[in-house]
């Protein structure tokens, strides 16, 4: 996968360098560019906003700039990506949907965001999508490039050196995860639940999922109209 990020702050992105991300990229299985978006202005002050039209508070980020770097970076096979607290909530299924992408073009805003006419005249020639962190507002985009990198990244083939991991952890199901333990057996008073140590594999997918149904229940009731019975039995018959 290629990844093109434009921003005014390109050292924001410098953790794409680091952990499993700056791995995938020392394989050749990710190539990632930062782009200063200033690269692309005209004037002595390399000016990226102006006023917004109709009045209001704080400044828009004017379109030429923005303009000249998608003409730069658009191939074929882009997908841009804008992070915006009017998009779409992201989700794992955009993550997984972006991870099939062969190009994304990632375009940080800032101030007040990116000048409504960048998206329309973009979305003519590309797939665009927008996408929302949350409910609350960022000062810029570059945050949510690195969440939306991570979640992205994780879900590409050979990435994670485990593939099941993919499969058994929150939201792969549309459910939580159960409680996770490791050594030692007892830890000040608290023990691993006798289930997980009896080697009973059957027994210990069933008793994961009822933690993950009793977890999503209290945690996040809006997710239960999600889990389709019947690819649970499966995932179960599967053990
Ligand atoms: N005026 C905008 C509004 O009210 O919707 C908020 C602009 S915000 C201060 C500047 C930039 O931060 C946005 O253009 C976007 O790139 C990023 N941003 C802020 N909140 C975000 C969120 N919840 N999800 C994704 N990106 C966000």
């Amino acid at each position: 996968m290629r990844v093109d990020v434009v921003t005014i702050f390109p050292e924001y992105l410098s953790p794409l360098s680091l952990s499993l991300i700056g791995k995938a990229r020392g394989t050749g299985l990710l190539s990632v560019d930062v782009h200063d978006l200033r690269t692309w202005t005209s004037d002595v002050h390399r000016t990226v906003d102006d006023t917004p039209y109709g009045g209001g508070p704080g400044m828009v980020m004017r379109p030429e700039p923005w303009g000249q770097a998608l003409d730069a970076l658009a191939t074929p096979s882009s997908r841009l990506v804008v992070p915006t607290p009017v998009g779409a909530p992201f989700t794992q299924a955009t993550a997984h949907a972006l991870a099939s992408s062969e190009h994304l073009i990632f375009a940080c805003g800032r101030y007040e965001g990116i000048d409504q006419r960048v998206i329309d005249h973009a979305a003519a020639r590309m797939p665009v999508t927008e996408v929302s962190l949350g409910d609350y507002v960022l000062f810029g985009g570059e945050v949510a490039v690195l969440v939306i990198m991570e979640a992205v990244v994780r879900l590409l083939p050979g990435v994670l050196g485990n593939a099941d991991s993919l499969a058994e952890e929150s939201h792969a199901a549309g459910l939580l995860e159960a409680p996770v333990y490791t050594k030692p057996p007892v830890w000040r008073d608290l023990a691993v639940p006798d289930i997980l140590r009896s080697g009973d594999h059957g027994r210990i997918a069933r008793w994961r999922r009822d933690e993950s149904l009793r977890r999503t229940a209290l945690r996040r009731p809006d997710m239960l109209t999600g889990p389709n019975a019947p690819d649970l039995d499966k995932a179960d018959r599967a053990v």
